[in-house]
């Protein structure tokens, strides 16, 4: 048989022969304690998990499709999106190394390395999220242990030459983790580049309905995923097997979704750059936005979050832009079937070297909606920003 999509193979391993009568999905267990009925079969682990803490139906089954999805020797659960990047950092860093990052990470993960990575003598440095590969590389010290790369970077979306930089750091030694959620491991495969760790939030759009926070870690290397089988099982990480149920509802439609949903957002991020209220929109997949060339070469989908810069304005437009709109969810997360809309500005006042943005930031996550429908709701929106700018005009009463 040829090989098939993965629209196919994250359905087909539901319909698996030759496992007997049961439902198409795996029933909820919900353990702490497992049975055995044979105390030699209990002790050498031959029946399956002993303990819940080892995994659940629904968990194994998702670690499973997540290792296939991401190409990985194995997939690791933690609670949040948030562990998914903390785990393998605390698992492959030392007491006197240092990480390097971009200045555009997740916000959290920052903190994270400013706050317990430093108290734990372990240095963090940021490079400016548009540094070339050049610059990156020569911003590499003997101490550099990990290279810790988000494309497209969190709020301003530039994007990296991931598989130049992740070949350079293996070359040296340097270890790569890429926080993956805007790619899903559908759009991008990390692991398939030479990066060793795939960390992504499956809160987002594997989840894809907002109802659950779960994180995956994807890798293939022995020693690395051994590092994070020990960290996972060292700090009792688990998630509860109700998410892990969600989770693998989620993936099942996850290509469906994901494609519906970068579709309307090319088809919005096109409508909005041709605004006059606009000075740029950063999505990588609309041709002429920043990062679009290596997002071309290297990537087979695109996530339908967004960031629209506006020309000019002030917080008082910016809340008026979004107070009008009647169908974008004024709400933080992505990757869920409903519209939202976040006010990004205030944000970026924690990094180093901040955008030079010629105006306010919005960020746009597009859901499944009609996007027709969710376009009449921004011009709304921008009729509301307008009226706000042109009360900023007028002479004091
Ligand atoms: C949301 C997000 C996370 C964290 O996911 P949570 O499940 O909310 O902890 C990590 N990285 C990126 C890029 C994200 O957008």
């Amino acid at each position: 048989m040829p090989p098939i999509s993965d629209r196919t193979r994250l359905i087909s391993g539901a319909t698996r022969r030759g496992r007997g009568r049961r439902p198409v999905n795996p029933p909820l267990e919900r353990a702490s304690t497992m049975l055995s009925d044979d105390p030699a079969r209990m002790q050498d682990g031959s029946d399956g998990p002993v303990y819940g803490l080892d995994g659940t139906s629904a968990a194994r089954e998702l670690r499973a499709v997540l290792t296939q999805l991401e190409g990985g020797a194995d997939a690791f659960l933690v609670p949040s999106g948030l562990a998914a990047v903390t785990v393998p950092l605390t698992a492959l860093l030392r007491p006197g190394d240092e990480v390097l990052t971009t200045d555009a990470v997740y916000g959290p993960t920052r903190r994270f390395m400013t706050r317990h990575l430093a108290a734990r003598g372990i240095d963090a440095r940021f490079h400016p999220a548009a540094a070339s590969t050049e610059a990156i590389l020569a911003a590499l010290t003997p101490r550099t242990r990990v290279l810790l790369i988000e494309a497209p970077a969190s709020l301003s979306f530039e994007m990296t030459d991931v598989p130049a930089l992740a070949a350079a750091c293996r070359e040296r030694g340097v270890l790569t983790v890429m926080d993956n959620t805007w790619g899903a491991g559908l759009a991008f495969r990390p692991l398939a580049h030479d990066v060793d760790v795939s960390a992504q939030a499956l809160t987002k759009y594997v989840g894809g309905h907002s109802d659950l926070l779960m994180g995956g870690i994807s890798a293939r290397a022995p020693d690395v995923v051994r590092a994070i089988a020990h960290t996972v099982e060292d700090m009792g990480w688990h998630v509860s097997p109700d998410d892990a149920w969600l989770a693998l509802r989620g993936v099942r439609t996850l290509p469906l979704r994901y494609e519906a949903q970068a579709r309307s957002a090319l088809e919005i991020a096109r409508w909005l750059n041709a605004r006059p209220e606009v000075a740029e929109v950063l999505y990588p997949p609309l041709p002429g936005a920043v990062g679009h060339d290596l997002w071309r070469r290297d990537f087979d989908g695109a996530a339908s979050l967004m960031g629209v810069v506006m020309k000019g304005g002030d917080t008082a437009a910016a809340h008026a832009f979004m107070r009008a709109l009647s169908l974008f969810g004024m709400g933080y997360s992505w990757g869920g079937f409903e519209s939202l809309i976040t006010h990004e500005t205030p944000q970026l006042a924690h990094r180093q070297h901040a955008p030079d943005l010629p105006g306010q930031l919005l960020r746009l996550h597009i859901g499944l909606e009609d996007p027709g429908d969710l376009i009449a709701d921004l011009e709304t929106g921008l009729k509301a920003w307008r009226a706000q700018q042109d009360s900023n005009l007028q002479p004091p009463a």
